[in-house]
């Protein structure tokens, strides 16, 4: 079972992939299995049809996925690929403890009332309102207080918020850390913490291969993450490229089951309608 659980389109305000042709090119290398992973970011970007002014950044304005057209395009390819891959709706939500109310509504109104989603991401992308990847969280901070200051949001956020599937990216503030790699026995207690959260949960945690091209040394998460996560007991794993452009699709999924085996891990798993299904590594 080929899959990738980590897919961005046309839909998220940082890729301009087309949808066919994600789903041409997973076709041509083989993909069993597909799901898409809009960004939806509350408290930065407003939904599509809002009014008032909007921010741009590069071409496409800074807006959350159009979901009803994003549901309408997935129900629709179903049919026409349904024989050659499988097709799943998921949502990457770029969570922070302030904005959960606006994800439970999300998830509970149309179209996803009719239109069940298969997978939800649960990341944090910002605190404070602040992006990481601009550097707006992080200015003004010591590396301390960023690090610690990450892992809390998403610890406060996986202990309200029980609608998601897996832990996406869970070290992604290392990719845009200038100071250097924080050592990780500083956070490991929180990070803990987190852990136990998700697998008292029954939640899962996303190998994201996209380490290669951030050019960054180690795993996302880290193998020393993905050790402690066994070691607790967790066992539900997806593994994703967060591809937005046609070099990304499927990238060291192949490389990332090696890893996991290696570790000891004997599983991997895709979604149907929130419902993990296990598969051999
Ligand atoms: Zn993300
Ligand atoms: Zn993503």
């Amino acid at each position: 079972m080929f899959a990738d659980y980590h897919v961005h389109t046309e839909f998220s305000s940082d890729s301009v992939y087309p949808m066919e042709q994600v789903l041409e090119d997973a076709i041509a290398m083989g993909m069993d299995e597909i799901c898409f992973t809009e960004h939806v970011d509350y408290g930065v970007k407003k939904d599509w049809d809002s009014e008032g002014p909007v921010k741009y950044y590069g071409d496409k304005p800074y807006l959350n996925a159009d979901y009803p057209a994003y549901a309408a395009k997935v129900y629709r390819l179903r049919p026409k690929y349904g024989a050659e891959i499988n097709i799943k709706m998921g949502l990457e939500f770029g969570m922070q403890e302030h904005t959960i109310p606006q994800y439970e509504a999300l998830a509970q109104n149309a179209p996803f009332d009719k239109n069940p989603l298969d997978f939800i991401i649960l990341s944090v992308h910002q605190v404070e309102d602040k992006e990481f990847w601009t550097q707006e969280f992080q200015e003004g901070k010591s590396q301390k207080e960023y690090n610690e200051g990450y892992y809390e949001e998403l610890l406060r956020v996986a202990k309200a918020y029980k609608g998601y599937s897996v832990l996406g990216h869970l070290d992604m503030i290392l990719r845009y850390d200038k100071a250097g790699v924080y050592p990780f026995g500083k956070v490991k207690p929180l990070v803990s913490e987190i852990l136990k959260t998700a697998i008292q949960d029954g939640k899962g945690l996303e190998l994201n291969t996209s380490y290669h091209r951030y050019g960054l040394q180690d795993t996302t998460p880290s193998v020393e993450i993905l050790k402690l996560y066994r070691s607790m007991g967790g066992e539900i794993l997806t593994i994703g490229s967060d591809s937005h452009e046609p070099g990304h699709l499927g990238a060291y999924i192949h490389e990332g089951k090696q890893l996991l085996e290696s570790l000891g891990f004997r599983y991997f798993c895709t979604y149907d309608e929130m419902v993990p299904i296990f598969h051999k590594l």
